[in-house]
């Protein structure tokens, strides 16, 4: 598709024909002034540059947005690219206007920082902007969207940057804002300049099947339509809707599904008026068409966090076609194609102010998380995993939802509830049962965090390299930096040194190391050598992207004579029970437990060293052992073990036994009472004994000896039940 030439006439026309009113001489003043800056400049498409504001300017007024937005998106490049000045600016324009150019302004060239660094920098100076006014976001959105329709005039070099940096930063912030049709084309255009085969194959695909496509969803849109007749005056907005191309190389891609196995190919998208509405309309759908199970999504009692709103199901059609539903009001309607934009596009009187506006918390969150490490680039990294398009809701045992990043682990859900529930975090159950600290939470879970007494309690720096979410790495951290400063020094210091002897640099002496620091150690804000430690040791600062400059300096300053052999760093063993076992005098060997006897935390229990297969642990009471301790053959192949004092997160099986007269609804109990214990049930079997008895063997996982026998009391407490026993054999 060609761009239209963008001109100040159809630009105008187009601006009177809009409800809302407009400083029109102000807009043209505007114009007049940038055209003039601009004259001698033209785009890479050979266009005069003037194009490029106009087209911005077109944009912002599609979203709907107010005169200085527009003049300021007129003259958004004039002070990075022209003589015009900032102040010159505000006194032609205003304060507001001034400001919103500002924060679109690129910074200067920063001495000694790397492109990424720089990258960094200009996207945090936005951010920055933004959490004073969100208009500053919304013009560089603007910006950056005609940019990317024009990026096939570029260099083949710039184009990936651009496009890659879209992808990662612009189309998430502007998925996080709401703004749909922005957020898609920007995906859409970068993706066919990341992956151009992958793009024109799904193209091609979806052209393939266009007629088919508009004959099939203008059939069911008519039949909808007749239905809705009948129960509603005026009847209801239908539309038809198809997945943006990007959006089904991801389902292609990720999930490594065919093209005609994507449900939500195709949508139609009923509007109504009010939420009684949605739900009534609801019902009428999975009348009409068979709802596909476990595909109904209810983001009106639960938005997402971008306040997306609306009810989807997925149904299949007369002629066996499935496809998605999606029902909101016209107020939902609005927030799902405009966002945080649709403030101005359909109330009046907004000011772009976000000082105390809640929904834009997460702006704020980004810029402390920052804060936090000293790193600018942590903004990108910011930006690219917690602003991914994806996020998963799950829910807390009250009901309270959270919403995560794709991927976020219960570590990150602690957080998100509290900064002490991350802090007092000792395990986590969900839908009731124990996890591992790196399971990654899916939408629809019931999270249960699992929290310490201990007031002192604190996160392991483990999690940093588990949790997904940089709110969450940005607390553990400063939980150390806050409490456990010798230790970080410690660490810093061991990991300075231990990176500095990898990379063949040697200097001992603390002063002379602190001068050949100096430059890194100001830069993180830090005052001495011991702060730097500090740093390094909460995470705060990271050595790799330091240390090829650093070897870079040290080759330029010591030059060869200082590069002695490298030394071998040893490794401090760490004896850690992965199994909660541990074996006596040998670190680091495979443990399984024995199936005859299936162990528990709290059981004497004693190892026999197989032939191959590492250490099998058995109870002292297990038959195995009682019968073959004294073998003389044996006798060496047997040694002590222990369980580890730490609490381990692993879970064990054990198999019950239980013998009860059989009646109706005994099974039942049993499965209950389990339940009821919030553990896990593996396999349940119940036969009928000679005597009438029923026999019920039941196997579940349980954290040691004391939970399985609290369970085995609640067992023989039930109605009918004769005896419940450890199962000893297979
Ligand atoms: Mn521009």
């Amino acid at each position: 598709m060609e761009e239209p030439v963008y001109t100040i006439d159809a630009f105008i026309e187009k601006i009177t024909k809009e409800d809302k009113k407009y400083d029109l001489d102000k807009i043209v003043h505007a114009y007049e002034v940038a055209n003039e800056l601009h004259k001698n400049q033209f785009r890479d498409s050979g266009e005069p540059y003037i194009t490029h504001p106009l087209a911005v300017a077109f944009i912002a007024l599609s979203l709907g947005m107010d005169t200085d937005t527009i003049c300021a998106a007129l003259l958004h490049d004039t002070v990075e690219d022209t003589p015009y000045t900032l102040e010159e600016l505000s006194k032609d324009f205003g304060a507001d206007v001034a400001m919103l150019v500002d924060g679109v302004t690129k910074l200067g060239k920063i001495p000694m920082a790397t492109k990424e660094e720089q990258q960094a920098e200009n996207i945090r100076k936005i951010i920055l902007a933004t959490s004073e006014d969100i208009r500053v976001i919304l013009i560089k959105l603007c910006d950056r969207l005609h940019n990317m329709r024009t990026l096939k005039y570029r260099k083949d070099e710039k184009r990936r940057a651009t496009a890659l940096e879209t992808m990662n930063i612009y189309a998430p912030l502007a998925h996080r804002l709401g703004i749909r049709p922005i957020k898609e084309e920007l995906e859409d255009r970068a993706f066919q300049f990341l992956d151009p085969y992958a793009y024109e194959e799904i193209d091609k695909q979806m052209l393939l099947q266009k007629d088919e496509r508009v004959a099939l969803i203008d059939s069911i849109k008519q039949k909808i339509t007749d239905r809705l007749k009948q129960d509603f005056d005026p009847v209801p907005y239908v539309d038809g809707r198809v997945k943006s191309i990007y959006g089904i190389y991801k389902k292609v891609y990720r999930d490594g599904k065919d093209l005609d196995q994507i449900y939500d190919k195709y949508a139609v998208r009923i509007i109504v008026n009010n939420v009684t509405e949605c739900y009534a309309v609801l019902g009428i759908i999975h009348d009409m068409f068979s709802p596909i199970p476990n595909r109904f999504k209810d983001y009106i009692s639960t938005p997402k966090s971008n306040m997306y709103q609306s009810l989807h199901t997925t149904v299949i059609g007369s002629e066996g076609i499935i496809f998605e539903v999606q029902i909101r009001t016209w107020e939902m309607h609005h927030t799902a194609e405009y966002g945080v934009a649709a403030h101005w596009k359909y109330k009046e009187g907004i000011t772009g102010r976000t000082k105390n506006d809640a929904r834009l918390e997460w702006i704020r969150k980004i810029l402390e998380a920052q804060k936090e490490s000293d790193d600018v680039e942590e903004i990108v990294r910011t930006i690219k995993t917690d602003l991914a398009p994806e996020d998963v809701f799950a829910y807390t045992p009250r009901g309270d939802m959270i919403s995560l990043p794709l991927g976020a682990t219960v570590i990150d859900f602690a957080y998100a509830i509290h900064t002490q529930v991350g802090h007092k975090m000792t395990g986590a159950k969900v839908e009731g049962k124990m996890v591992s600290i790196d399971h990654q939470i899916k939408t629809g879970e019931i999270v249960e965090i699992i929290t310490s007494k201990d007031e002192n309690h604190g996160p392991s720096r483990s999690w940093l390299k588990i949790c997904k979410t940089n709110e969450a790495k940005s607390k553990i951290r400063s939980w150390f930096k806050k409490e456990k400063r010798e230790e970080n020094i410690f660490e810093g210091r061991n990991e300075l040194r231990r990176e500095l002897k990898r990379n063949l640099i040697h200097i001992d002496d603390e002063k002379e190391l602190y001068e050949f620091l100096e430059t890194d150690i100001k830069r993180h804000n830090c005052e001495t050598l011991d702060d730097f430690y500090a740093a390094i040791g909460y995470g705060g600062v990271t050595l790799s992207k330091l240390m090829p400059r650093l070897k870079q300096n040290y080759q330029k300053k010591y030059g060869a004579q200082k590069s002695p052999t490298p030394e071998i760093v040893p490794f401090k063993s760490s004896r850690k029970a992965s199994n909660g076992i541990i074996v006596d005098g040998i670190d680091d060997c495979a443990v399984k437990f024995a199936k005859c006897c299936t162990p528990l935390p709290g059981d004497d229990v004693i190892g026999f060293i197989t032939k191959g297969h590492g250490i099998s642990v058995h109870k002292k009471d297990c038959v195995n052992y009682q019968t073959q301790k004294d073998l003389p053959e044996l006798v060496s192949r047997w040694v002590s073990v222990s369980w580890a004092e730490e609490r381990s997160t692993t879970y064990f099986s054990a198999t019950l036994d239980i013998v009860a007269h059989d009646r109706i609804g005994l099974m039942a109990d049993i499965v209950n009472t389990v339940s009821m214990l919030r553990i896990q049930m593996h396999e349940a079997t119940g036969r009928e004994l000679k005597n009438g008895n029923a026999n019920v063997i039941v196997t579940v996982s349980v954290a040691g000896k004391e939970q399985l026998e609290s369970l085995m009391l609640k067992l023989r407490k039930i109605d009918s039940v004769i005896s419940v026993d450890r199962s000893n054999k297979q």
